[in-house]
């Protein structure tokens, strides 16, 4: 089994004997396999993404642009970016077209992992991004049980489930839809971060409702099983976190918007409205198959949303780093960024924290400039309006 991993799940629900645990070290996720149970079946193998999100997005392959949010200030309230996927999902239940969907879920201990759902009454207590690894393929075996279902997933979790649906045979059956993703965390910097801010450990085991980037504050919002709130901002996460706790493995990602999925949902940062000093949610759209587009268009009439004709550069935009650390992929960087994973551990020590925190900013700033470069290419190629 390859070493690398990020702890999606898949192979530890497929394998027939039990052979399979996943869990989480420095690196990030591992997979380990009791030699004497497995029989060298390969089915996880087969299934396991991690060669697939090695292979970059190619954005020919996107047919339509949109930029919005719901107009339902009660879905925007619990989504990560303007509800778009808990819409989509609730018009699928609502119309017959699915009669199943996985989307993500918590555990006591604030473990993320791939719930299924059978009715729109359910979609919002699912909504929001829970930014740190997901087993989101933990239960695609009952898959088997439906006859349509909607699979919600980061790139690497629609790489798995075409893996999946190619094996088991049962393309035809799966809706992906896909979030954009630039790195993924691990539970240990979430659950260390969300310690230091509002001394709540989620390893005690009493977590009773998450729900992250809550209302317009976007917020990282934790109940516990005597009603107690902690919450803190979703964006201090990002801020202090990101790259000193991503995942080995996706370092290495090539996917940012998750294009093999039918349609795919990011943060529209370079468009987003200020409204009383707060960044209103607004979420960007690409539908990459004829379904896709046809389920675009029916979101266009009933949502707020705007069809923008820059096609790739638009997503490009929106994606400050994401870009240059995916398409671009320059060595040297992927390289910085492995180091101040490893410098993290004398981040206790506040001169060292600064000085790791500059190194990141430097690393972001020359990723921004290949996004920047990036974007000029294509501009001249497809004749952009300004301020893109
Ligand atoms: C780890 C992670 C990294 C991301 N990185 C970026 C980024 O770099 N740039 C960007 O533009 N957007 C990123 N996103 C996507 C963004 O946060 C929103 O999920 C997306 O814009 C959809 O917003 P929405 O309001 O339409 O979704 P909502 O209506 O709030 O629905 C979100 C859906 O995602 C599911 N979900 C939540 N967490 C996970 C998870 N960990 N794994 C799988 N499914 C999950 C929920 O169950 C729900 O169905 C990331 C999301 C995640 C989870
Ligand atoms: S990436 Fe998924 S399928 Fe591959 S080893 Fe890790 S958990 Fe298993
Ligand atoms: S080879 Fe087969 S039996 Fe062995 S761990 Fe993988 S799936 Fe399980
Ligand atoms: S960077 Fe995102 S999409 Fe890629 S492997 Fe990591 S979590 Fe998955």
């Amino acid at each position: 089994m390859d070493k690398e991993c990020i702890g999606c799940g898949l192979c530890e629900t497929m394998c027939h004997k039990q052979a399979i645990t996943i869990g989480e070290n420095r690196n990030g996720s591992f997979c380990t396999i009791d030699k004497e149970l497995c029989d060298n079946c390969s089915v996880c193998k087969k299934i396991c993404p991690i060669e697939n999100i090695k292979i970059q997005e190619n954005l020919s392959d996107v047919q339509h642009v949109a930029v919005g949010r719901s107009r339902d200030e009660n879905v925007v309230k619990v989504s990560a970016s303007g509800g778009i996927v808990s819409e989509l999902l609730i018009y699928l239940f609502n119309t017959e077209q699915i009669d199943a969907a996985i989307v993500a879920h918590f555990d006591e201990y604030a473990n993320i992992y791939g719930d299924i759902i059978e009715s729109a009454n359910d979609v919002l207590r699912h909504s929001g991004s829970y930014y740190h690894t997901s087993k989101q393929l933990i239960n695609v075996n009952k898959v088997r049980k439906y006859k349509k279902v909607a699979v919600v997933g980061l790139p690497c979790h629609i790489e798995g489930i075409i893996n999946y649906c190619h094996l088991t045979r049962q393309e035809e059956k799966v809706i992906k839809i896909a979030l954009f993703c630039t790195v993924g965390r691990t539970y240990e910097g979430f659950r260390k971060f969300f310690k230091k801010q509002t001394g709540f450990d989620v390893t005690n085991g009493k977590v009773k409702k998450y729900i992250s980037r809550y209302s317009d504050k976007k917020l990282i919002h934790i109940e516990d099983d005597v009603g107690n709130v902690y919450e803190c901002p979703d964006e201090l996460y990002k801020f202090s976190m990101d790259f000193f706790y991503a995942n080995k493995s996706c370092l290495n990602c090539r996917k940012l918007y998750g294009l093999s999925a039918d349609i795919c949902i990011g943060d529209a940062w370079h468009r987003v409205i200020e409204k009383n000093g707060i960044k209103e949610k607004m979420a960007i759209i690409s539908a990459n198959t004829t379904y896709g587009s046809q389920l675009l268009d029916i979101l266009q009439k009933n949502l707020s949303l705007e069809l923008v004709d820059n096609g790739p550069l638009e997503l490009i935009s929106s994606q400050k780093y994401g870009v240059g650390l995916k398409q671009l992929h320059n060595e040297r960087i992927i390289r910085g960024l492995a180091c101040i994973r490893m410098l993290r551990y004398f981040n206790e020590n506040a001169l060292m924290h600064r000085v790791n925190c500059r190194i990141r900013g430097e690393l972001l700033n020359r990723l921004a400039l290949d996004t920047e470069k990036r974007k000029q290419k294509l501009k001249a190629k497809w004749n952009a309006p300004e301020g893109l």
